[in-house]
């Protein structure tokens, strides 16, 4: 293999490159970003930046020897060819790491979204008080975006389709445990409201009701952009369609290897036995050390003709198979979330939810839940301000085992006691 394309210049794709060059690989890679930025950390644009605290989130990635194209976006793609905005680009492996794009709503209003540092960097700048801004979606961006803009004094409104904030994250039942936050914070939430389409006046809400707005965020999920890699043979399901080594497959042609990492991976999950596509920090940081190496171990198109250099055979160890982990913070409070849950799972309280409201100046002490399945086994844990009890977790979800479900309740108990008990 002699040069390595990496599509997409965000931390999975400048980790790809980094991984590349830690496995010795000694030819040409070009990572190519639609954006003006070098890679950069997205989770501080809701937080630090928003709030003024930071304007810069470059990740400090050594990548000597890395050409690094940025404003160019590629625009299909071919066994061994990239089309992109600024010519074809030839490549014997590729990685693709295009991240996520927010979802649209319907309509012709001007309507800010946050994905970029750009789109951060400009909705902070418009946030004065009295501002009306209205934030469609009560998911992790709005709640985050509610969190700052209301203590900079401006009017907000969140509208929420689900009866619950971040219920398609953490269940209808968490995520009721959220509603006091945002009245406590002065934001006013909105639930069961459905909108129809943005206008420049506002939002029009289903049932017709006009909310006005001088500012609308939309913030309700993103997905990749699969638009540009239709009809290239790649399977696309979602996602880019990956196994557990992270190497997507060409449908009908015999292409150079490929694989994907980060938010545009739809992989493989021997642990869940399902394939997972998660938008999470912690995966852009991990899949690319996985994909790396089984790029520089996949043969080239025509598997007889393969380098025996390159042809290892893969092993457990190659496999990528988190435990997925997200964190956000919001309404002065840091929400920690590991495993994957199913509905079916019983919930288990460490802590009250209830949260009566702490005394002026102080922390509200904090709570975590746990999903268990019928068997007893511990498959999931949100944490709201108890991050002692999310690392002897994630190590257990990660190893496998369980807790005693009765101790899981018991305060008095820690939650590593309670991991080393078994
Ligand atoms: C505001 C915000 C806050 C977040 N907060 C948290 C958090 O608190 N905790 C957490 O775990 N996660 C958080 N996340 C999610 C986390 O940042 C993402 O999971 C992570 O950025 C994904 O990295 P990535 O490299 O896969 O994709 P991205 O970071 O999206 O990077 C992909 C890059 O590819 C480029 N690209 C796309 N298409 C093309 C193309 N055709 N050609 C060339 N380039 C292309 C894009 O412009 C982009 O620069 C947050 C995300 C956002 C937006």
């Amino acid at each position: 293999m002699q040069r390595i394309v990496i599509v997409g210049a965000g931390m999975a794709g400048g980790r790809a490159a980094v991984e590349l060059r830690k496995r010795g690989f000694e030819g040409d890679v070009v990572l190519v970003g639609a954006e003006a930025h070098r890679p950069y950390d997205r989770p501080p644009l809701s937080k630090a930046v928003l709030t003024g605290r930071i304007d810069d989130t470059t990740i400090p990635l050594t990548l000597d020897g890395v050409e690094v194209v940025t404003g160019r976006r590629a625009t299909a793609l071919r066994p061994g060819t990239l089309e992109t905005d600024g010519g074809p680009l030839a490549y014997d492996g590729l990685v693709l790491a295009t991240g996520s794009d927010p979802i649209p709503l319907p309509g012709d209003g001007p309507v800010r979204v946050l994905r970029t540092v750009d789109d951060a960097i400009g909705l902070r700048e418009v946030l004065r008080p009295g501002l009306r801004l209205v934030i469609v979606g009560a998911g992790w961006i709005g709640a985050e975006v509610a969190t700052t803009a209301a203590a900079a004094g401006v009017e907000v409104t969140v509208v929420e389709a689900a009866d619950t904030p971040l219920r398609a994250a953490l269940g209808a039942e968490i995520g009721a445990h959220t509603i006091d936050w945002y009245a406590r914070a002065g934001v006013t939430l909105r639930l069961g409201v459905a909108v129809e389409r943005t206008t420049a006046d506002g939002l029009v809400l289903a049932g017709g009701e006009l909310l006005p707005a001088d500012e609308i965020l939309v913030g309700i999920g993103a997905r990749p952009d699969l638009g540009w890699l239709a009809d290239s043979g790649l399977v696309l399901d979602r996602g880019i369609v990956v196994d557990e080594y992270l190497a997507a497959t060409w449908s009908g042609v015999d292409g150079p290897p490929v694989v994907a990492v980060g938010d545009c991976a739809a992989w493989w999950s021997r642990r869940y036995e399902r394939r997972l596509r998660v938008e999470h920090w912690d995966c852009a940081q991990h899949s690319p050390s996985v994909a790396a190496a089984t790029l520089l171990r996949a043969p080239g198109p025509g598997a007889a003709a393969a380098d025996s250099s390159t042809d290892a055979p893969a092993t457990d160890a190659a496999v990528y198979d988190p435990v997925p982990y997200f964190w956000s913070e919001q309404f002065g409070r840091m929400v920690q979330y590991a495993g994957l849950a199913d509905p079916d799972h019983e919930l288990i309280y460490r802590g009250d939810p209830r949260e009566p409201e702490p005394p002026a100046g102080t922390r509200p002490p904090g709570w975590s839940a746990g999903w268990f399945t019928a068997d007893g086994t511990l498959r999931a844990l949100v944490s709201i301000g108890r991050p002692m009890d999310v690392a002897p977790v994630r190590r257990l979800l990660v190893a496998g085992g369980t807790v005693d479900r009765k101790g899981f309740a018991d305060l008095s108990v820690t939650m590593k006691e309670l991991v080393a008990a078994g």
